[in-house]
């Protein structure tokens, strides 16, 4: 079969045509890398126009919860299509959205009970640092305007996003564009010393955070994290310790703490948000991704009834918090929220989830005597690996080389979309994954790793 006779060649060769992707050298697409156009999709799975199945492994960059084209979000979403499909959320409101914000409140860390929507990640960031610096204001705290983030953070690639955040590969060209913010090094536990606990890594990392927070309160608006896995910067996890005592160092320097969860919402650390792994409420809770269940594009940033009361004056005192989107709160996307919320609650997930992650943390535990894998990490269903040229020095091969793009090149041979960070392989597959097909997810990465790593 020569390629130019397949149907995924004829939409291969459309889309290059005019298709400008996210995320891509679209000169990769000249040979090194295909292009795949997808069909259909089913639960986990993916199809091409030529027939190809493919494991989605990173739930199409970790949005897809319950599978696609799953029966119960459809369903809601076209009873919802006949009725609504949007209105404007100024001045008017619609079921699917009231239903939503109370559903929301109600599995959130208590306290955050008020809702302003969005519609993607970045969006929610932004909405957070507006919203913070501009509580202060109100409060009569013009100095406090600055943020302060994790090395090797990421929160998103719009403007105020993208300072926010810390991955040098997104960030540096556009760094004159950007504000100044704070960075101190993250707790990240790849960077434990040897025979060092998670949590007294991360305890001890906190020194940094204390020491910024003790020198810039004054002029510090919020501190910004992900909470326990810093997703885009490799799948960097940390201890719950370290937001234990970021949330009491935020309470005692008056910072706001904004809790990004954005990608770790939703189950995926383990518990439904990760803040709850350490006991403690966010001042803002940005959520988006997983919300929809993977289906509609829709963020929300919740947050607590005094930070909500500092805006709310009389008109002509000009404190309103006016940032909008077009499609705030769009009807089809709540609906497909309040599906995805509703499996949760029916099919007890977080229960579930247990069991599935004990098995992807065995699997891949078995890839830690690898001798080119230099870690094996897990937090609930993220788990990840990363490729080294010296195992025991830790030493990266050269970046130039992209081992990573092997083993994503040797997972669409072999039916799986395993799409790596640089040379972290990870595994972030929707709920709905059978143990069966873990083993196939994790023994392709291994399949891969061995070719990307033999040469
Ligand atoms: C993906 C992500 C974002 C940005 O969300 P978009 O919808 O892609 O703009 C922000 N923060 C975190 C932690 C993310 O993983």
């Amino acid at each position: 079969m020569t390629p130019a006779s397949t149907a995924n060649a004829r939409y291969a060769a459309r889309d290059l045509a005019h298709v400008w992707h996210p995320c891509t050298q679209m000169k990769d697409h000249e040979g090194q890398v295909p292009m795949i156009p997808i069909r259909s999709g089913q639960g986990v799975w993916l199809e091409d126009f030529d027939g190809r199945r493919y494991l989605d492994a990173v739930s199409s960059w970790w949005v897809n919860l319950f599978g696609h084209a799953n029966p119960r979000i459809n369903a809601a979403v076209r009873a919802q299509l006949e009725r609504l499909e949007h209105v404007i959320l100024a001045g008017f409101t619609h079921e699917a959205v009231i239903d939503l914000s109370e559903e929301l409140v109600a599995v959130a860390p208590g306290g955050l009970t008020r809702c302003f929507y969005a519609d993607n990640g970045s969006a929610a960031v932004e909405v957070a640092v507006k919203m913070s610096f501009h509580y202060w204001r109100n409060r009569g705290r013009t100095d406090k305007r600055r943020f302060v983030t994790l090395a090797n953070s990421y929160h998103g690639e719009t403007l105020g996003a993208l300072a926010v955040g810390n991955v040098e590969l997104y960030k540096s060209v556009y760094r004159p564009l950007l504000m100044d913010v704070i960075t101190v090094p993250s707790p990240d536990c790849f960077l434990c010393e040897p025979g060092e606990s998670w949590a007294d890594h991360s305890r001890r990392l906190f020194a940094s955070l204390e020491q910024a927070l003790a020198r810039h309160a004054r002029e510090v608006a919020a501190v910004i994290v992900e909470p326990l896995v810093q997703c885009a910067g490799g799948m960097r996890m940390y201890d719950p310790v370290y937001l234990e005592m970021l949330r009491a160092a935020c309470d005692r320097h008056e910072v706001h703490l904004i809790a990004d969860e954005i990608a770790v919402g939703f189950g995926r650390t383990g518990t439904m948000f990760a803040c709850e792994q350490a006991g403690i409420r966010p001042d803002m809770l940005c959520l988006s991704k997983g919300l929809t269940g993977g289906y509609l594009p829709l963020s929300v940033v919740m947050t607590t009834e005094p930070i909500y009361a500092a805006f709310y004056d009389e008109y002509t005192r000009l404190n309103a918090f006016l940032h909008s989107h077009s499609y705030t709160g769009n009807a089809l996307a709540c609906a497909a929220a309040r599906a995805t919320l509703g499996i949760f609650r029916e099919d007890r997930v977080i229960e579930r989830n247990r069991a599935l992650a004990a098995h992807l943390a065995a699997r891949v535990r078995e890839l830690a005597d690898h001798p080119h894998i230099a870690d094996v990490r897990q937090c609930g269903m993220i788990a990840a690996v990363e490729l080294a040229r010296d195992k025991a020095s830790r030493t990266p091969y050269p970046w130039q080389e992209r081992r990573g793009l092997a083993v994503y090149r040797h997972g669409l041979e072999r039916g799986a979309l395993l799409r790596p960070i640089g040379d972290v392989i990870y595994f972030m597959p929707p709920y709905v994954i059978t143990p069966g097909e873990i083993d196939f997810m994790v023994e392709v990465a291994r399949e891969g790793i061995d070719r990307a790593t033999s040469a």
